[in-house]
């Protein structure tokens, strides 16, 4: 979560000279992040048992307006987010540390930690990044008028990170514990389910440590490789189940992004999703046994093992 804060800073230097984007270009790609990060916040937190080790998530966002981008880009993301001089509550995890807490999409927030924006915004974002690793952070917002403290108590979540990728390919991937969904994907998957079987598949090779330095090897090994894409789908698809999506959606985003992969000219732009799966039609099969199977564990157990 702590890159979301860096996400403005990062637009600058590729942004350098260029005028900036309409707000509601902004606004919207905003929204598809958030959209990004709900779903993998819901899984990050359900599953939180499955994952090797667990860090603490207050599921918030905080963005202040980097004062070092240029003046239309500045006014560009004040409008896009409704930001004011200060920083803002950008997104709230529903369920989470901040929700039950309290916080709210456009609190003005004071304060972090006891360190105030109005002392300086280096400290402040210190302050901030600091808290957001943390199991409790104390929060001064202004509401109505008036300064309230709220104390947030972090959910525990599975150690990875899940992020929107600025990349019209329908693909995602995964380095070490970082999910990346490419916006090209996110934006073949309006359905939130199918979305989050993409999310919950690659959170599953970060459990599994596929992409880890050192897996090269097994990664180029078309036998291993293809293991490791099904073990990523069977504990995909009780992942989403875990956290509350419909597990029948695991075939259908298959079924959905599989014709989309095909033809010369989407291999000519490396849009590759399937490299080492198995063939759409079993992998479709599969998923739909799998999730047949979670869901009679879930009914069982009131949990998919
Ligand atoms: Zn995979």
């Amino acid at each position: 979560m702590r890159l979301w804060l860096l996400a403005a800073l990062a637009l600058v230097p590729a942004s350098a000279g260029a005028s900036a984007p309409t707000p509601e270009a902004l606004r919207h790609w905003h929204d598809r992040e958030m959209r990004v990060a709900d779903i993998g916040a819901r899984l990050r937190t359900a599953n939180v048992a499955l994952c090797p080790d667990a860090v603490p998530d207050p599921g918030l966002a905080v963005w202040t307006i980097n004062p070092t981008m240029s003046a239309d880009w500045r006014a560009a993301w004040a409008r896009a987010l409704g930001l004011g001089e200060g920083a803002q509550v950008t997104w709230v995890a529903a369920g989470g540390g901040a929700d039950r807490a309290g916080l709210r999409v456009g609190d003005t927030v004071l304060a972090v930690d006891g360190v105030a924006l109005a002392e300086g915004r280096v400290a402040f974002m210190a302050s901030l990044a600091s808290a957001l690793t943390q199991p409790r952070m104390r929060v001064d917002i202004l509401r109505d008028g008036h300064r309230v403290g709220l104390t947030v108590v972090a959910m525990l979540a599975c150690p990875a990170t899940v992020e929107l990728l600025d990349r019209r390919q329908r693909n995602a991937e995964t380095r070490a514990t970082a999910v990346l969904i490419y916006s090209g994907m996110e934006a073949a998957l309006t359905n939130d389910d199918e979305l989050a079987f993409i999310i919950a598949h690659e959170l599953a090779h970060a459990i599994h440590g596929d992409a880890m330095i050192g897996q090269e090897k097994a990664l180029n090994d078309p036998v291993i490789r293809g293991r490791m894409e099904r073990d990523a789908d069977d504990l995909g698809v009780a992942m989403m189940a875990r956290a509350g999506f419909d597990p029948d959606a695991a075939a259908r985003a298959e079924d959905r992004l599989a014709p989309l992969q095909k033809g010369w000219l989407t291999g000519m732009l490396g849009l590759e999703f399937h490299g080492a799966y198995p063939r759409a039609v079993d992998r479709s099969a599969h998923l739909r046994a799998r999730a047949a199977a979670v869901r009679g564990d879930m009914a069982r157990w009131g949990s998919a093992p």
